[in-house]
C-alpha cells in the first residue's frame, strides 16, 4: 500500500517549489509532481530574447536570494538556473515526468493519478500548474478561412522565421510589445489593440518601479480579504525605450482587426491587407482539467477559491494571477501565498 502523504504538490515551477519550501519548512512528508523532464517551470518555454520585468532584487523566492547584482534585469535562463539552484539547495522532492492526469477522493484522502501510470495519496493537494499550459485565443470571424500562419505568443521563440513578412501581433500587454519591438527590427510589424497601448515608466526618479509599488504597500495589499482578486495591470513596463519605438511607428499600433478573409485581415475601416503571420499575445487561462469533478473550478474551468483555499475541503492553490495580492503570480510574490496555504494545510491536518 502506498504512503498517504500529507501533501501532493502539483507543478514544480516557482509556485510548486516555493510551496515545496514551505511545507518541508513546517516537517510535512510531500512530494512534488513535475509535467516536464526539467526543473524550471515554463520558463524554459518562454520566448529567448526575455528579460525579467523585475529586478533581480525583486525576484528571489523565499530562502535563497537571486543572485548577481540586485539592480539588474535577468535574462530568462538565469531565471532557469535560479530554480534549479533553488531545488537542489533545498533538496525538495520532486519527480519529473509526472503529469498529473486524474484525481479521486477515497476515504483516506486523494488517489491522484498521472499520465506514466503511477498513483500517489494525499490527505491535501496544492496545485501550482501556472496557466502557460493553456493560452487564450479570442474567436474571431474569418479566422476558419484565413491562410497565413496564426500562432500564440507561447509559440514564439525569436524572430528568425519572420524575416520580411508582414506580422500583426493582437493585444497590447507586455509581451505583445516586447516581441513586436523584436519583430520590427525584421519585419512589418503592427500591434491590434483595442485601446491605445499605456505605459508605466520602469524608473521613476532613479529607482525601479518595484520599489515605489512596495514602498506604497500596492503589492502587499491584502485584496482578498475584501473578498477581491487584486487587479492585474494592463500598463506595459517601459523598458528598452518600447514607447519611443511605438511613438515613432515601428512597430505601429492600430485598432484591432474586425475579420480575416483569406489572405489577411479586414480593419475596421473595411481596408482588407495581406499579412503573413499573425500573433496572438492574449494571454492564458489556468488549466487543471482534473479538479473538475471533485467541484474545485467553475463553470468555465476557472479555480474556486479564496485566496487559494478551494471551498472543497483539501485543495489549494498557489501561484494564480491576483490570488492574494497583486504580486500573487511573480517570483517575488508567490512565496508569502505559498506560505499562508501551508499554513491553513497545518491546521486542517491538526
Ligand atoms: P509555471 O512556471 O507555468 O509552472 C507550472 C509548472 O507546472 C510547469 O513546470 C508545468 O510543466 C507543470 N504542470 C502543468 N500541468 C501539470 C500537471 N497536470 N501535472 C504536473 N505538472 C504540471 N514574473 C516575475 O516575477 N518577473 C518577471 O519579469 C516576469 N516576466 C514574465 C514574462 C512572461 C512572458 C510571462 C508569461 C510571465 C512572466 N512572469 C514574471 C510571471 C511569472 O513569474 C511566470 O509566469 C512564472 O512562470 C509562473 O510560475 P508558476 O510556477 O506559477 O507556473
Amino acid at each position: 500500500m502506498k504512503e498517504i502523504l500529507d501533501t501532493i504538490v502539483i507543478g514544480g515551477g516557482q509556485a510548486g517549489l516555493a510551496s515545496g519550501y514551505h511545507l518541508q519548512k513546517k516537517g510535512l512528508r510531500f512530494l512534488i509532481l513535475e509535467a516536464s523532464d526539467q526543473i524550471g517551470g515554463s520558463w524554459p518555454s518562454y520566448y529567448d530574447s526575455l528579460k525579467l520585468f523585475s529586478p533581480a532584487g525583486y525576484s528571489s523566492l523565499p530562502g535563497l536570494k537571486f543572485p548577481g547584482n540586485q539592480n539588474r534585469y535577468p535574462q530568462r535562463d538565469e531565471v532557469i538556473r535560479y530554480l534549479q539552484d533553488y531545488k537542489s539547495k533545498f533538496e525538495l522532492p520532486v519527480l519529473i515526468n509526472q503529469r498529473v492526469d486524474l484525481i479521486e477522493k477515497d476515504r483516506e484522502g486523494f488517489v491522484i493519478r498521472t499520465k506514466s501510470g503511477e498513483i500517489f495519496k494525499a490527505q491535501t493537494i496544492i496545485n501550482a500548474t501556472g496557466s502557460f499550459n493553456s493560452p487564450f485565443v479570442p474567436k474571431i470571424a474569418g479566422m476558419d478561412v484565413f491562410q497565413g500562419d496564426t500562432l500564440h505568443s507561447s509559440e514564439y521563440r525569436n524572430s528568425k522565421p519572420f524575416h520580411n513578412q508582414r506580422v500583426v501581433i493582437v493585444g497590447g500587454g507586455n509581451s505583445a510589445v516586447q516581441i513586436a519591438v523584436e519583430l520590427s527590427e525584421v519585419s512589418r510589424t503592427t500591434l491590434a489593440v483595442r485601446q491605445p497601448i499605456q505605459f508605466m515608466k520602469q524608473h521613476i526618479g532613479r529607482l525601479d518601479l518595484h520599489f515605489w509599488i512596495k514602498l506604497i504597500g500596492f503589492d502587499n495589499f491584502p485584496f482578498w480579504r475584501f473578498g477581491k482578486t487584486a487587479p492585474s495591470s494592463n500598463a506595459v513596463i517601459d523598458t528598452n525605450r518600447f514607447k519611443d519605438r511605438i511613438t515613432e511607428g515601428n512597430p505601429n499600433q492600430q485598432t484591432m482587426f474586425t475579420s480575416f478573409y483569406e489572405s489577411g485581415v479586414i480593419w475596421p475601416n473595411g481596408k482588407k491587407e495581406l499579412v503573413d503571420t499573425v500573433i496572438f499575445a492574449t494571454g492564458f487561462r489556468p488549466s487543471a482539467p482534473y479538479l473538475k469533478l471533485l467541484g474545485a473550478l467553475d463553470e468555465d474551468g476557472m479555480p474556486l477559491h479564496k485566496a487559494g483555499i478551494s471551498p472543497v475541503p483539501g485543495i489549494y492553490f498557489v501561484g494564480l494571477e491576483g490570488q492574494r495580492s497583486f504580486a500573487s503570480a511573480t517570483l517575488r510574490g508567490v512565496g508569502s501565498d505559498a506560505l499562508f496555504v501551508v499554513k491553513k494545510i497545518l491546521k486542517q491536518l491538526k
